[in-house]
């Protein structure tokens, strides 16, 4: 089994089309989504139906949530509340009741998928350091976890201590636990554009991260046809 693991897609049609593209190009057998579907870009619908067409495990990000939610929001920062408000307009009640639908943490197979910590997964806290790590693994079962939510790719593993790795690659080895940020597909932001997701190669107990390139102009022209923020699209450029 290949895992293609992807997640924080943010109605990039573009870059998940690439992605899933070079998941196919690498022959992997299952795909799984850590949430962040839709909010920022032009594709919320479009992003939606191919993940359901894919039939894949998802989980529910914070934006999934915030995007079928009717109440106000004045918490988030202009940029984001203004893609949500567009965001929120696009979606059909089947689009909703799917968002919905998601659950916060499962378990596929012999691994963990949440979006964004263990510990207080609907409270959409951030994984940034070894010490936020240390407090999410006190609550994973599986020797690997995967979580997105950051849109900053990282491995953290836990032997006597949790540490990060400098590599984007690991060999799981027994007597670890291992998690696993996998970047952002639709809005990277640790300075580099490329798409970002993983690959769990079950066989040879190995993780890589992947960065893809991906038709940036084309969803950058969509978001800014669309009437979004004309921020959302200069940062893809940035990857941040
Ligand atoms: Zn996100």
């Amino acid at each position: 089994m290949k895992y293609a693991i992807f997640g924080d897609i943010h109605a990039n049609l573009e870059a998940f089309q690439a992605v899933l593209e070079d998941a196919a190009a690498q022959e992997c057998t299952d795909r799984v989504c850590v949430g962040d579907i839709v909010g920022y870009g032009a594709n919320p619908r479009e992003c939606i139906a191919l993940v359901q067409e894919l039939g894949c495990p998802v989980v529910k990000g914070n934006h999934d949530e915030e995007a079928v939610l009717e109440t106000s929001l004045e918490g988030l920062n202009p940029l984001a509340r203004q893609a949500m408000e567009w965001t929120r307009a696009q979606l059909d009640n089947d689009d909703r009741a799917f968002l919905k639908s998601l659950k916060l943490v499962r378990q596929v197979r012999d691994f963990t998928i949440v979006h964004a910590t263990l510990d207080t997964p609907g409270s959409w806290t951030y994984v940034t350091n070894k010490f936020d790590a240390m407090a999410s693994f006190s609550y994973q079962f599986t020797q690997l976890c995967f979580y997105g939510h950051t849109h900053t790719p990282r491995i953290y593993v836990k032997g006597d201590s949790v540490e990060p790795l400098e590599e984007m690659e690991v060999r799981l080895e027994m007597g670890r636990k291992y998690f696993i940020n996998i970047g952002s597909t639709g809005q990277p932001r640790d300075g580099d554009w490329r798409s970002s997701y993983a690959i769990y190669d079950a066989d040879n107990q190995e993780v890589t991260i992947r960065r893809i390139d991906y038709d940036i102009e084309t969803a950058q022209d969509k978001i800014i046809d669309a009437g979004l923020p004309e921020m959302l699209a200069h940062r893809l450029s940035l990857g941040k």
